[in-house]
């Protein structure tokens, strides 16, 4: 007697055809048909609950309009209105990625990493961690410098999962959703144009292996960081959601700017006077401009978002003294405040600290320790006075100042 054919129970096509049957109690089921099943009890049920799960973890993002992105920025970064736009504006992408990409079959959004080019001291990473907070995601910052391909003294870019995985108290799926930021990019340049030279660990060697953190793929991170050994145990993060924001000086990419601009201007129009300033020379940046600096092109298709930041004047450093919601002033006034004493500070005193951060060229970041050595004598001795006001005139901040380790380190 021949043996009867497998054959699926419901459109009787035979094994041969199809590419799967499953076998049930008494008959077969083909792949077509139990889509086709699928579709049909997803029609009639409404949403499965696969579906509902799934919404259930993206509605948690909180997604902002890039104008509100902006405005909340803007609390607590000064100026760099170019920067904010487009941040916001990336941000924005990569969050409607993540909550609708599923839904829009067919149409796969690409991410939009960002390249943030700045002098240090600028609000690169102040932008970046303000993102993160207000978003509520895991954010961390790694540091170029110390990046090194595998196998060489130094910490292994997958380091810098491990710390977003800290960051996200070891939870796997907020850590898929984090953003990193990468500090110094320009220093793992290479350091010369020609690609053929050997690859240098520093330089080119970073660049390649943060390309594999950058592609989105699945990558084994040792969760306490170091080196991957044997006994430990591995996580697998799926970088493809992770959004990347890199910062840089790239210090003297104002003169690779300047000699493009000059010869497409020359090309242009030779009557063309434009005269364009080094100052705002950045405004003009383009990844070609990054690509003649040492990043290899690979990498800069990864960050189709680019950026600038102003390098900060007089008016915009007092306006970081006092203005943004966690302003120094405010933060010493608080201080001051829990021992019950009100702080004031004389106009000129804010004027005189950020003359001293421009003369003695410590950006923003030195607005903190001039005021801390201002501020060291009266924040030691007023808790033990019965003060009720402190006054902080330009003549005791001059004196203060004066006598302390950072005036003693002004070059001559
Ligand atoms: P970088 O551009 O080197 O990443 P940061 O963002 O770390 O600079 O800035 C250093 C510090 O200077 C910040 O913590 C912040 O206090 C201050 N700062 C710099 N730029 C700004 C800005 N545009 N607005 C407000 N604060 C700023």
């Amino acid at each position: 007697m021949a043996k009867k054919e497998t054959t699926c129970s419901f459109c009787g096509a035979n094994r041969a055809n199809v590419q799967m049957l499953i076998a049930g109690v008494s008959g077969h089921i083909c792949d077509s048909c139990a889509v086709q099943a699928n579709r049909i009890v997803s029609e009639e049920v409404g949403e499965t609950n696969v579906s509902k799960n799934v919404l259930k973890n993206t509605t948690e993002i909180n997604i902002h309009k890039p104008a509100e992105i902006k405005i909340l920025l803007d609390e607590y970064v000064i100026g760099q209105d170019e920067a904010k736009k487009v941040l916001s504006v990336a941000v924005y992408n990569h969050f409607k990625r993540l909550k609708f990409s599923s839904e829009k079959e067919g149409v796969e959004i690409d991410k939009s990493n960002v390249i943030l080019v700045g002098r240090t001291g600028t609000g690169k990473t102040l932008l970046a961690k303000t993102i993160a907070k207000m978003l509520n995601v895991p954010f961390c910052i790694a540091d170029a410098t110390v990046l090194t391909q595998a196998g060489y003294v130094g910490e292994d870019v997958e380091s810098i999962l491990s710390r977003l995985l800290q960051a996200a108290d070891y939870n796997v799926e907020s850590t898929q959703k984090g953003i990193v930021f990468i500090d110094e990019i320009d220093k793992v340049a290479r350091k010369n144009d020609n690609p053929s030279i050997t690859r240098d660990v520093s330089g080119e060697g970073v660049q390649q292996a943060l390309l594999k953190l950058l592609e989105g793929c699945i990558v084994s991170v040792p969760p306490q960081g170091g080196r991957k050994h044997p006994e430990q145990k591995l996580v697998q993060i799926d970088t493809k959601n992770i959004l990347f924001i890199c910062g840089g000086a790239f210090d003297g990419i104002e003169q690779i700017i300047a000699s493009r601009v000059n010869r497409q201007t020359i090309g242009f129009s030779s009557s063309s006077e434009e005269n364009i300033e080094n100052e705002s020379l950045l405004k003009y940046i383009t990844p070609t401009d990054i690509k003649t600096y040492g990043l290899i092109p690979e990498l800069i298709g990864r960050f189709p978002v680019l950026s600038y930041l102003e390098p900060l004047n007089e008016n915009d450093l007092k306006r970081i003294l006092t203005e943004p919601k966690n302003a120094l002033i405010k933060q010493y006034i608080s201080l001051f405040d829990i021992d019950g004493v009100k702080l004031s500070f004389e106009n000129e005193t804010l004027d005189f600290i950020v003359k001293k951060a421009l003369e003695f060229k410590l950006g923003a970041r030195g607005l903190r320790s001039i005021c801390e050595a201002i501020l060291t004598d009266a924040m030691f001795e007023i808790p033990s006075l019965n003060l009720k006001t402190f006054n902080v005139s330009l003549d005791y901040a001059n004196s203060q100042f004066s006598k302390s380790k950072i005036a003693s380190l002004k070059v001559a």
